[in-house]
């Protein structure tokens, strides 16, 4: 579609298979430029503008895993046990110097774990596998070279990456900058993501319903999904179908925000605005229904330098679809590869009939585990794009391949684990 075109949009692009619209659509999202450099314990939740390589060995030094003895192994002659002269004590945070061997014979050297094992020990028995004395050691088990040391760069050689580009920062990621000193990291600023719900009906919660007003759900739904650190929501409110007032809104947030994230309008009834005004407004449309259910008038699409994306306005269709498109073009356009929510087979324990067409995603809950550990399921029956009760009450949703026209009870299943889709 044309930019000005006077066509009626919606009637012009096809309905598209999930994936194919999926792929299309985060095919042509760029990322945003502009970075910034945070102290490395804020950057959680932020995403990682650049590799990050490490200019130290990790660790940085050999040193003693276990509290106990080195020695040399060389110096253990015939059978255990093998009897050391005690040449010191090395804690962790000592230099770890060796000492030398006064009279030529061989020592040991009490060392603690995280302790530098001295030059020319190559092993660190457990103190569980000695005994001292008051003047020596006596090493009851045949040390091995590298017996219980953490040699330096084992874990992360010298130059190695450690955090690459594009990478949603969590605290494993602190973890492993902070180890190799980085006391700052460069990362994406976060993306603007304008939000704002349309329907004339709309009021919001702590408002009175008069007849025919329903509460705005979707706006307060998407902001919490929403409440990440690597993004920074434009909030625009409850917008009626107004086509005057939602072109102005939508103008708004392509001036502001890198997302245009709207709920409702964009279905085929008479106050489903969006296509149109996104069009007239100079923006561009790559996806106007989707073969999904619930979630079919997804619609995505460009408008200035902002991605534009058309929830529809049911609840459980706006939560669905931001789940399996959202995410992953917001996350895209800040700088983030995510995939689509992670699925795991399962099996479904009832029958389920319907008419093939869509995929769709089936609200179930977790009943039980087969002996091969897999979740049983059993189908939310009421279940609908507007019954919030049955979202509430899913422990997950079951994906049905479109051709599918039925799953019979003890069927194994793809499924989408809750946890996945917040
Ligand atoms: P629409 O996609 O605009 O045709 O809306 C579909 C259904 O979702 C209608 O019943 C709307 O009243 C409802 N709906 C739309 N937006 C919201 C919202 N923000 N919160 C709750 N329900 C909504
Ligand atoms: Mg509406």
């Amino acid at each position: 579609m044309t930019p000005g075109s006077d066509a009626r949009p919606h009637e012009t692009l096809p309905l598209l298979a999930p994936d194919v619209a999926l792929s299309m659509a985060t095919a042509t999202v760029a990322t945003v430029e502009e970075t910034e450099w945070l102290a490395t314990g804020e950057a959680i939740g932020r995403i990682a503008a650049a590799n990050v390589v490490s200019f130290l060995p990790l660790p940085p030094f050999d040193n003693a895993a276990v509290d106990g003895y080195a020695v040399r192994s060389a110096a253990c002659h015939g059978q255990p046990p093998f009897r050391f002269p005690l040449a010191g004590r090395i804690a962790a945070g000592d230099p770890g110097t060796s000492p030398a061997s006064a009279d030529g014979c061989d020592i040991a050297i009490r060392i603690l774990t995280g302790a530098a094992v001295p030059q020319g020990f190559d092993a660190v028995v457990m103190q569980e596998h000695c005994e001292f004395d008051g003047e020596a050691v006596l090493v009851r088990r045949r040390p091995a070279t590298d017996d219980n040391i953490r040699r330096a760069g084992e874990d992360v050689p010298h130059g190695r990456e450690i955090v690459s580009a594009g990478t949603l920062i969590d605290p494993r990621h602190i973890a492993i900058l902070a180890a190799a000193g980085f006391a700052k990291v460069k990362v994406r600023r976060p993306v603007r993501v304008a939000v704002f719900s349309t329907g004339t009906e709309l009021r919001q919660p702590g408002e009175t319903l008069g007849r025919g007003q329903i509460h705005d759900l979707n706006r307060m739904m998407l902001r919490a999904l929403l409440k990440q650190p690597f993004v920074q929501v434009e909030d625009l409110g409850a917008i009626p179908d107004d086509p005057q007032r939602l072109e102005a809104t939508l103008q708004l947030a392509a001036a502001e925000a890198d997302v245009i994230l709207s709920s409702g309008g964009v279905s085929v009834g008479d106050e489903d605005h969006m296509h149109r005004l996104v069009v007239e407004a100079g923006g561009t449309l790559d996806v106007m229904k989707v073969a999904i259910k619930p979630g079919k008038p997804l619609t995505i699409g460009r408008l200035g330098n902002a991605v534009y994306l058309g929830l529809p306005g049911n609840p459980v269709s706006a939560f669905v679809t931001f789940s399996l498109f959202g995410r992953a073009l917001i996350g895209k356009r800040a700088g983030c590869t995510m995939g689509p929510p992670a699925t795991q087979p399962a099996i479904c324990e009832d029958e389920l009939i319907r008419s093939p067409g869509r995929q769709e995603y089936q609200p179930v809950r977790i009943v039980g585990t087969t002996e091969d550990g897999l979740p049983t399921l059993s189908v939310i029956a009421s279940a609908g794009s507007a019954r919030l009760s049955a979202l509430v009450a899913a422990d997950g949703y079951i994906v049905i391949p479109a051709q599918q026209d039925r799953i019979r009870s003890g069927q194994r299943v793809t499924f989408i684990p809750m946890a996945a889709m917040l």
